[in-house]
């Protein structure tokens, strides 16, 4: 057996960390995991790691929301278990963190509230993690998949795809859920945690564009604006507003991506569609009715602005409305047609995206199974999970690294407590 990770042994006595995949988890737990007293190394399927934040936030990595609202965090697990979680590093430490130790500032982008690496590009965000996990000591073994996982008496054994093996005290996995599998991430450590005995509750494809064949819409591809949606199915309501896009397949954009995955647990359960109806405005019925009252004006012309032309012209053929009309000769029933339209519009949609451009994966490993001070495994001393395969996920706007940063630090510290108490305790005993 080839070792590239040495056994500690009572002569050498130094515990070995193992953190498996160098994403933003794994990045995260092996710089808090780090220490003088042990080794940590990281073992990546990529040459370089961190691929998802390279490609984060179009290409400029959102690092963090500029504030968090716990609620809007998605998970089938105890959600009590997972504020536990997310209150361990506040999201003010976290900034702290990111322009004080790992040397970043942050600037936040009002019109969204996100925060944002001053030099606004994703590469450095990745670079500087690397960066201060080698600084701190950890040792990077890339360019290779693991693809076995064992406990062998009291230590972890890890067998990668090309027959070498590592032997380690603790492991930590960090190997993500499924989304965009071409930044390695393929299901590795949801597949492998299963098998371990952990219940992994379903997964979904999550922030993931939703589209419509045949593509009714194809022709205001490239229209966006600020719109109100909302999303029902049975035992789920959720309302967002933000950017909305039409796409030639479909629908995009912030609003939509963070409803998503209602549309795809109502298509995966087989039943009933979820319903998503759109504002397409800010304005409600009543603030349209006060808009259409009777004029001299144009309808065309009280639509546009706000709504953007094209998308104006379409909702007046649907509601059979002539827009060269004076508001004044407009019907009540043509106006109360078109205000239907503009706030209630039922949108039409018969698929999605799926993990080919999900931003997480919804579902994952059960909560309940993992200590939230540590987020050790409650089945198999000495393994620790973080990061997407965990069963939690946020909306757009930097909740996801928020859940990454927060479970990959809580793992590496939790993974470091434990091996330095368990050597001290042995070394009592003997
Ligand atoms: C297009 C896109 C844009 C996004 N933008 C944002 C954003 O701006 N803000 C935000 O908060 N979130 C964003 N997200 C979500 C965010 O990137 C993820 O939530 C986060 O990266 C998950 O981190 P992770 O470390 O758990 O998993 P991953 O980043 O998927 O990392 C897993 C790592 O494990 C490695 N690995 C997997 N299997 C193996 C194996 N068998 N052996 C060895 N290594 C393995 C992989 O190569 C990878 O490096 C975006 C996601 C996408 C896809």
């Amino acid at each position: 057996m080839q070792e590239l990770i040495p056994r500690s042994s009572p002569e050498t006595s130094i515990p070995t960390i193992a953190v498996l995949g160098a994403g933003a988890a794994g990045l995260m737990a092996a710089i808090h995991a780090a220490g003088p007293a042990r080794r940590v190394v990281l073992l990546e399927r990529t040459t370089d790691g961190g691929r998802k934040i390279l490609i984060s936030g179009g290409g400029r990595c959102n690092v963090l929301p500029g504030t968090l609202d716990e609620a809007r965090f998605v998970t089938a697990s105890s959600p009590n278990i997972m504020r536990k979680i997310l209150r361990s590093w506040p999201l003010r430490e976290q900034r702290q963190f990111f322009e004080q130790t790992v040397g970043l500032p942050l600037v936040l982008e009002p019109e969204t509230g996100k925060l944002f690496p001053v030099a606004n590009r994703a590469r450095v965000v990745r670079d500087a993690l690397v960066a201060l996990a080698r600084q701190r000591g950890v040792e990077w073994i890339g360019a290779t998949e693991i693809v076995g996982l064992e406990s062998t008496a009291r230590r972890w054994q890890l067998t990668a795809v090309d027959g070498r093996e590592f032997t380690a005290d603790a492991v930590i996995i960090t190997t993500g859920g499924l989304s965009v599998p071409a930044t390695g991430s393929d299901g590795f450590g949801l597949r492998r945690l299963a098998e371990l005995g952990h219940t992994v509750h379903d997964t979904y494809p999550a922030l993931t564009p939703i589209t419509l064949d045949p593509p009714a819409y194809a022709d205001l591809a490239g229209v966006s604006l600020d719109v109100v949606l909302t999303a029902t199915m049975p035992g789920a309501h959720r309302t967002t507003s933000g950017g909305f896009l039409f796409t030639h397949h479909g629908y995009s954009g912030p609003a939509v991506l963070d409803v998503s995955d209602i549309a795809v647990r109502s298509r995966l359960a087989g039943g009933e569609p979820a319903r998503l109806r759109v504002q397409w405005t800010s304005l409600d019925a009543t603030a349209w009715t006060e808009r259409l009252a009777p004029s001299a004006q144009t309808v065309v012309s009280a639509l546009r602005p706000p709504l953007p032309g094209r998308l104006a012209d379409r909702l007046l053929t649907m509601a059979s409305v002539d827009g060269a009309t004076a508001l004044a000769q407009l019907t009540r029933a043509a106006r109360l047609r078109l205000i239907e339209l503009l706030v209630r519009f039922p949108l039409p949609w018969t698929g999605d995206e799926g993990y080919r451009k999900a931003e997480v994966t919804g579902g994952g490993v059960a909560l309940d199974e993992v200590d939230p001070r540590t987020l050790e495994s409650r089945l198999h001393r000495r393994l620790f999970l973080a990061g997407e395969l965990l069963d939690a996920f946020g909306p757009i706007g930097g909740y996801n690294f928020v859940w990454a940063w927060s479970t990959g630090r809580l793992a590496g510290l939790g993974a470091a407590a434990t091996l330095t108490r368990e050597t001290r305790d042995e070394g009592r005993e003997t």
